[in-house]
């Protein structure tokens, strides 16, 4: 006979999206299941891959309910102080937004993902109503009239009254819940690393679209900055597996010595540019968070500000069901949900699309859309001070996204 276990919810992925879900449900008296390929030992203790996450200030306010925020040691948060978007060459144009302008110290702050996935599942290791089974996946998910099911890779099945897939943007779950997704392969990889350079970041984050290539600098420590380069494949790969001296004189060449000699300072890694956004993000006795829900393009660095953003809504409703004794999988609830993040995440998953299709397209009519595109966003304070505002707030959590994407779109619909 197949041993099953009985859940409110099992939670499919305990990557970011999933574990602070999990955390957010922690005083929910709800009983939690999370299934995660990578063992325990990894997940403990995750490795560097690259990712720096720009966090708005409401990701941090989400971050610190949760208790996820006080794991992070306070020497690896860096400040993202403003944001500066160049175009061109020898002739750049250039604005920038100001945190002065959303009435914040700084637009936002910086963290390694290594290190908000370490400090996401140091939080849950007290959550005695979360059982973790570890170094397992789910090979089959379904679910019907009175429960959700899992089964999992050494042959034991999971029941519970909702099932949640948290298991990334290419999410196996959604496909097998019969959930199809539009995905968007931009033909383009990106390159991220850790540089040291010789030059002052002023913790000004910098989006560069030069002819042929996107650079992209994280502020880091002093003298340190995240690198992000946007190639096609080939050549991502060429620079990768490069010697270190050759790939150090090409960056500090890309970026024109504006920074002074450049050293790589971590690893390298590389990641496909590829936006996923699926037809629903419910089903019945089914929710989709994370990247599995919207598989943001890192272009508007908004993937896991997102995830939050889903992970809260979703977690809210279902504590306030359940602490009104209604049902936690109810299809209403479910709607709800659906309507709400799809209200929050569309526009800037569409903004986005249009500007990494323009940016991404060195023809004479795309450059000068850009140029148009850039000198309207430096003419125009209010697009500039909406952009700074929707990174700064705090409140409630649809309100604080909305300037953002509304100004987006309205940089990309002119
Ligand atoms: C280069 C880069 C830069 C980025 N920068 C930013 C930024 O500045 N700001 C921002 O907000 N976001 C940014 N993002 C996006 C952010 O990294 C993602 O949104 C976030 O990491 C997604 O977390 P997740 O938990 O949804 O998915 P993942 O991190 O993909 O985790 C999914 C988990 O599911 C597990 N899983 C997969 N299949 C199964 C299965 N069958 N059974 C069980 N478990 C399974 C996986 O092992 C994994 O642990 C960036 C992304 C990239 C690539």
């Amino acid at each position: 006979m197949v041993e099953h276990s009985e859940y409110d919810i099992i939670i499919v992925g305990a990557g970011p999206a999933g574990l602070c879900f999990a955390r957010s449900l922690a005083d929910s008296g709800l009983r939690l299941a999370i299934v995660e390929p990578q063992s325990e030992a990894l997940l403990e203790d995750p490795a560097f891959d690259g990712r720096e996450i720009a966090l708005t200030h409401q990701s941090v306010h989400l971050l610190e309910a949760m208790g996820v925020w006080q794991h992070i040691p306070a020497a690896q948060i860096h400040a993202l102080r403003d944001a500066k978007v160049m175009d061109g060459e020898r002739d750049i144009q250039q604005f920038t937004i100001d945190h002065s302008e959303g009435k914040a110290s700084q637009l936002g702050y910086l963290v390694a993902n290594h290190l908000i996935r370490r400090a996401a599942f140091a939080a849950t290791r007290t959550q005695d109503n979360l059982t973790l089974y570890a170094g397992l996946r789910s090979i089959a998910a379904e679910t019907d009239a009175s429960r959700a099911e899992v089964q999992l890779s050494d042959g034991r099945v999971l029941r519970a009254s909702l099932l949640v897939a948290a298991d990334s943007r290419f999410s196996e779950t959604r496909r097998a819940m019969g959930i199809g997704a539009s995905m968007e392969d931009f033909g383009k990889t990106m390159l991220v690393c850790r540089m040291r350079h010789e030059g002052r970041h002023e913790h000004v984050a910098w989006e560069w679209f030069g002819r042929a290539q996107t650079l992209a600098l994280l502020p880091l420590g002093e003298h340190e900055s995240s690198v992000v380069l946007t190639l096609p494949h080939a050549q991502i790969q060429r620079l990768v597996d490069a010697d270190e001296a050759q790939f150090n004189a090409e960056l500090s060449e890309r970026f024109e010595h504006r920074l002074g000699a450049m050293q790589l300072s971590s690893t390298r890694h590389a990641y496909p540019l590829v936006g996923v956004y699926p037809q629903k993000f419910t089903g019945n006795r089914f929710a989709l968070v994370g990247d599995a829900a919207v598989g943001m393009h890192p272009v508007t660095a908004h993937g896991f500000n997102f995830g939050l953003l889903g992970q809260d809504l979703l977690s809210q409703a279902i504590i306030d069901a359940h602490r009104r004794g209604m049902n936690i999988s109810g299809d209403g609830l479910l709607a709800q949900y659906e309507r709400r993040l799809w209200r929050a995440t569309r526009p800037l998953y569409l903004a986005t699309r249009t500007i990494i299709r323009l940016y991404t397209n060195d023809s004479p009519p795309a450059r000068l859309a850009r140029k148009a595109g850039l000198a309207l966003g430096a003419r125009i304070s209010p697009f500039r001070r909406l952009l700074a505002a929707g990174l700064t707030q705090k409140g409630n959590s649809l309100s604080s996204t909305r300037p953002v994407t509304s100004a987006l779109k309205a940089l990309v619909s002119r």
